[in-house]
C-alpha cells in the first residue's frame, strides 16, 4: 500500500459566487455553489479523493459564497475576495457560477503570480471580443484575461465551437487550442509556470453531465478529464469549476459530476509542493 501523499492543512478555499447574469441563454448557474456543496459532503459518497486525500478531514477551507451584483462593483467584489484568499496563503478553488467570472478571478491570481499560464477546460473557446454587446458576457472572459495580460500562455482543451472570430482571436492572442476533433487520450499539457484551471462543465459529453446551459454533443467523458486533470505536468494555484446549471439537473446526476471535478482538484491543490 502507498502511503497517502503529504498534504497541507488549509491550503485551499473554496469560494462560492453565486452569478449568472452574463449568461447569454439561460440563468441557473447562481444556484450551483448550494448543489455542489451538497453532493461533495453527500452521505452517499466518501470524502476520499482518487489521490488519497481525506477531504473529510478539515483539510479545505471553506469561505462561503458571495452574490455579486452585475458589472464593475461585482467584478471587484469577485477581485477582492479571491486576493483575499491568496493573500492569506490559500489556494482559491471557485464554484461558479457562469463563465464570465473567471476574468476576475484570473486578474487577483495574476497579481500573486507574475508567471501564470491558464488551462481551459470548454466546449467553446471563449474569446468573443464581445458578445450580443457585452464584452464580459460569458462567451468573452478569454479574450479579456488575454488582451490585458494576465496570462503568459492559454491552453484550451475540449474546444468544439470554433467560428471564424473566434479562430482568430485565438491566433491574436497565440491561444494554444487542443480541439475536441484532434483528441487523443494521451494528451498531457505541460506548464513551466504556475497553472491556474478552469473548468467549464460543458466540457464534458452532455449524456453524462446535462445539467448545463449549452449542450454540446462530442465532449470528453468524465474520466478523460479527471485524467488531465490528474496528469499534466506543473504546479496548478487555484481552479475554477463553472457553468454547472441546476435547473437542467432534476437527477441531481450533474452535481455528483461536478462534485467529482472539484474533489480532484482540491486533491492536486493540496498535494501541490508550495514553491
Ligand atoms: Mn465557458
Ligand atoms: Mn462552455
Amino acid at each position: 500500500m502507498t502511503a497517502p501523499p503529504e498534504t497541507i492543512p488549509g491550503k485551499a478555499a473554496l469560494l462560492g459566487i453565486r452569478y449568472d447574469a452574463s449568461s447569454s441563454f439561460q440563468q441557473g448557474p447562481a444556484e450551483a455553489p448550494t448543489r455542489i456543496r451538497e453532493a461533495l459532503w453527500s452521505p452517499a459518497g466518501n470524502p476520499w479523493t482518487e489521490a488519497g486525500v481525506d477531504l473529510g478531514a478539515g483539510l479545505l477551507c471553506d469561505e462561503g459564497d458571495l452574490t455579486p451584483e452585475p458589472g464593475d462593483q461585482g467584478r471587484r467584489e469577485i477581485e477582492a475576495a479571491v486576493d483575499r484568499i491568496l493573500t492569506a496563503g490559500r489556494a482559491p478553488l471557485v464554484l461558479g457560477g457562469d463563465h464570465s467570472v473567471t476574468y476576475p478571478v484570473v486578474r487577483a491570481v495574476r497579481r500573486h503570480y507574475p508567471q501564470l499560464s491558464v488551462l481551459h477546460f470548454d466546449a467553446h473557446p471563449d474569446l468573443y471580443d464581445s458578445f450580443e454587446g457585452d464584452p464580459f458576457s460569458h462567451a468573452c472572459p478569454f479574450a479579456r484575461v488575454m488582451e490585458e495580460g494576465l496570462a503568459d500562455r492559454l491552453v484550451q482543451v475540449g474546444v468544439r465551437t470554433m467560428n471564424p472570430h473566434q479562430r482568430e482571436q485565438a491566433g491574436r492572442y497565440r491561444v494554444e487550442v487542443l480541439e475536441m476533433k484532434d483528441w487523443r487520450d494521451d494528451v498531457r499539457p505541460s506548464f513551466d509556470t504556475p497553472v491556474y484551471l478552469s473548468f467549464d462543465l460543458d466540457v464534458l459529453e452532455p449524456g453524462l453531465a446535462p445539467g448545463v446551459s449549452h449542450r454540446e454533443p462530442g465532449g470528453l467523458t468524465v474520466r478523460q478529464a479527471l485524467r488531465v486533470i490528474q496528469s499534466f505536468e506543473g504546479r496548478l494555484i487555484g481552479a475554477d469549476l463553472v457553468e454547472f446549471n441546476p435547473l437542467r439537473d432534476p437527477s441531481g446526476l450533474t452535481a455528483s459530476v461536478a462534485a467529482k471535478i472539484v474533489k480532484e482538484l482540491a486533491a492536486r491543490l493540496l498535494t501541490e509542493p508550495s514553491c
